[in-house]
């Protein structure tokens, strides 16, 4: 049995966003509370004792709270069912919850060496001691079985693979630590359960689908992906801020190139979005745009939603 748990569906900033006055940031704030979430990330599990995180967001601490399944196992002094994180990017929404994972339980980091460079570089991430975290690169296309903390197998099989993106934000202009060349700043993972081949496909960032990415998907049971914006110039409408969806490597809900119309009828079991920008108007219950992604098929989760495959 797979089991997931999506332990926040925001993207970066959350939702209300600590200095954003939009509409949706201020009904999170007051009237409806039931739209707040979490900056994004999933925790899956083969055996429901041992999880492992997809990306660790900087809202981790009251994640791992809110998510009984994460909390240490009763009359254990120090424990946790954490056995590792799988980055799938190095933003500071995929990575800074590392920096709370620091009080030496032992787990595994599994991420690209690209993203593996950044943590590198950057001395603050060595407050995670090489002794409890392993840090193990992970490929393209090269299926991992990521690994309990006391070595046993944990019973998925993760296989990443390229998806078309854009290196970390904060790098922009700037030197990447881990070289500009080549890919591995964006990966798409596939999770499957070994025992009863169940799997899922996560795309928290995606900025087209492919036709490639279209075989690939096709007939999946379980597909998270990239929810950012409703439409491509939404911010800068919004008067939020001046970049595109596009710029910041996420392709819009909507549209004729956008990720409903693009992954329609591709017999895909159950479609999640994830990584869900305070200014989608999708997040609204009863708004417009939410109609057309529900009747499209899509379910935008509430924080804590699990699935068992
Ligand atoms: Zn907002």
């Amino acid at each position: 049995m797979l089991r997931v748990v999506v332990l926040g569906a925001a993207a970066g900033g959350g939702v209300p966003q600590w200095n954003c006055g939009c509409t949706v940031c201020r009904a999170a704030r007051d009237d409806h509370p039931e739209l707040r979430s979490t900056q994004a990330s999933v925790a899956v599990s083969a055996d429901g004792d041992h999880w492992f995180l997809i990306n660790a967001s900087p809202d981790l601490r009251q994640q791992v709270l809110a998510a009984p399944q994460l909390h240490p196992k009763a009359g254990l002094l120090r424990h946790s069912p954490i056995a590792g994180v799988i980055l799938t990017n190095g933003e500071i929404d995929a990575v800074a919850g590392l920096l709370s994972m620091r009080e030496g339980s032992p787990f595994t980091i599994y991420a690209h060496a690209k993203v593996l460079a950044i943590l590198k570089a950057n001395s603050i991430f060595n407050v995670l001691s090489e002794k409890n975290v392993r840090r193990e690169p992970i490929e393209m296309d090269r299926p991992f079985e990521p690994t309990l903390p006391d070595g046993a197998p944990s019973g998925i099989e993760v296989e990443p693979f390229t998806v078309p993106g854009k290196a970390a934000w904060y790098l922009e202009g700037g030197v990447h630590p881990g070289g500009s060349d080549g890919q591995g700043d964006t990966l798409g993972l596939r999770i499957r359960d070994k025992a009863t081949g169940k799997y899922l496909y996560f795309l928290a960032a995606c900025a087209e689908v492919t036709d490639e990415l279209k075989t690939r998907l096709a007939g999946a049971p379980l597909v998270l992906f990239d929810g950012t914006v409703w439409r491509d110039d939404e911010l800068i409408a919004a008067g939020l801020g001046n970049k595109t969806g596009q710029g910041m490597g996420h392709i819009a809900m909507s549209g004729e190139r956008g990720a409903i119309e693009q992954l329609t009828g591709l017999d895909i079991g159950q479609k999640l979005f994830l990584h869900i920008n305070n200014s989608n108007p999708a997040l609204l219950r009863g708004s417009a745009e939410r109609k057309i992604a529900e009747g499209a098929g899509w379910q935008i989760p509430s924080d804590g939603t699990e699935i068992v495959l």
